[in-house]
């Protein structure tokens, strides 16, 4: 609405958080609407901050307004978070230079086929992968709330990205940071972690939840900050202020209105945050959500499988399709992303190629399709995945 007065969201002091599923439900409205209509939060102005603050808006209206205001009038579409020229006037402000991620259209095929538009998260900065967004909001939110000071440090449970995101901040920060690695954590990620100055803590096992309990158990009797990525609504929030807004303008920017979602599981911040933003902005022709996992016993790493615990996945209303993959067809994707595209995922991201090549094979993909997925690192991360994919099948 012309004549209101607005505050930069940045500018507020955050309120508590309310209900994630409240501040869902009602995000949802402000997406499938476009507009978002003040007078809905009389007394509420704790929702209010914070449905604007998941949905990407830049600004937050003083008053009622008169009536409902667009996203333009919130600043969804303008991204003024980021310096154009990408200059970080500290090595902090790093996460949001050089953004948004590039959104990329991806062959499928060598030539020809249908696109496969992927969003490279391997262009951040400290983890080269898209838990640098999860890590920096799980981080801002308790300095935001003055309670860091109270703990010795943080700990948290992770095999790879998620934590050397977070020793990243925590040397920025001065923090200390203790990483629990599980036993399949690879060693030149424990040396990545002990370089960046964290403390390492080998565990027997998995990322399990009894393991994210253990580390609750831990992180009370040592007095550290445990942000557990698992539970924390920072995760998902990150995911759809930044990744899942910046897919929205970019799309729109492109042209391209997304038909289907491909997109992996492992907390399933990222996967739940892009498939309810963008199920409820397309909501007049919902694009189809396929969710990508590993097959039963199979590793990929970063991914795992539904029933090992997600939070946010059947939180956001949002019906979905389940995909299994195996370890080789997620390094036979990998192959086929290199020699189609001359760039390289992660073994993850060979899992969201392998599940396409698979659709496309079954017809449900066709040509006239826009597919949409977040790829979330590089293949660079993982020589012995890049080692076996030479030897996939089809190696000709
Ligand atoms: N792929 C890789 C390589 C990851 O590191 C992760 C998360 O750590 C994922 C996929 C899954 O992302 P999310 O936890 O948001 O589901």
């Amino acid at each position: 609405m012309s004549g209101c007065r607005y505050e930069r969201l940045s500018g507020v002091k955050p309120p508590a958080l309310p209900g994630i599923r409240e501040v869902l439900g009602e995000a949802s409205i402000v997406l499938r609407e476009k507009r978002f209509d003040p007078s809905r939060y009389k007394g509420r102005g704790d929702l209010a901050y914070w449905v604007l603050r998941f949905i990407g808006a830049d600004v937050i209206p003083l008053g009622e307004c008169g009536g409902p205001i667009t996203l333009e009038e919130l600043g969804f579409y303008r991204f003024t978070d980021y310096d154009p020229y990408s200059v970080a006037r500290d090595p902090l402000d790093l996460v949001l230079a050089g953004k948004p991620t590039p959104l990329v259209a991806l062959r499928l095929e060598r030539r020809g086929g249908p696109r496969l538009w992927a969003k490279l998260e391997w262009y951040n900065p400290y983890s080269l992968s898209v838990k640098d967004r999860v890590a920096w909001q799980l981080v801002k939110l308790i300095l935001e709330g003055g309670e860091l000071s109270s703990y010795e440090g943080m700990v948290e449970v992770s095999s790879s990205n998620t934590g050397i995101a977070l020793a990243s901040l925590s040397a920025l920060l001065g923090v200390n940071f203790k990483v629990v690695l599980p036993s399949h954590a690879s060693i030149e990620n424990e040396r990545i972690l002990r370089l960046l100055g964290a403390g390492i803590e080998r565990v027997c096992g998995g990322i399990t939840w009894e393991l994210v309990e253990e580390v609750k158990r831990m992180a009370a009797g040592q007095r550290l900050y445990n942000p557990d990525q698992y539970s924390n609504d920072g995760n998902i929030l990150a995911h759809l202020r930044f990744t899942a807004r910046e897919l929205i303008v970019q799309l729109r920017h492109a042209g391209v209105k997304p038909s289907k979602l491909i997109l992996v599981s492992g907390t399933s911040g990222t996967a739940s945050a892009v498939s309810f933003a963008l199920t409820n902005y397309y909501n007049e022709e919902p694009p189809e959500t396929v969710i990508v996992v590993p097959a039963p016993g199979e590793k990929i790493e970063g991914i795992r499988r539904l029933e090992s615990g997600v939070k946010w996945l059947d939180m956001i209303g949002v019906d979905y399709m389940v995909e299994e993959v195996t370890r080789r067809e997620a390094l036979e994707g990998m192959r086929i992303a290199a020699r189609a595209n001359g760039v390289i995922p992660g073994v993850s991201g060979g899992a969201v190629f392998a599940v396409a090549k698979r659709l496309r094979e079954r017809g449900v993909i066709s040509g006239g399709d826009e597919v949409i997925t977040i790829i979330p690192d590089s293949g660079f991360k993982y020589p012995e995945a890049v080692k076996a994919a030479l030897g996939a099948p089809g190696e000709g």
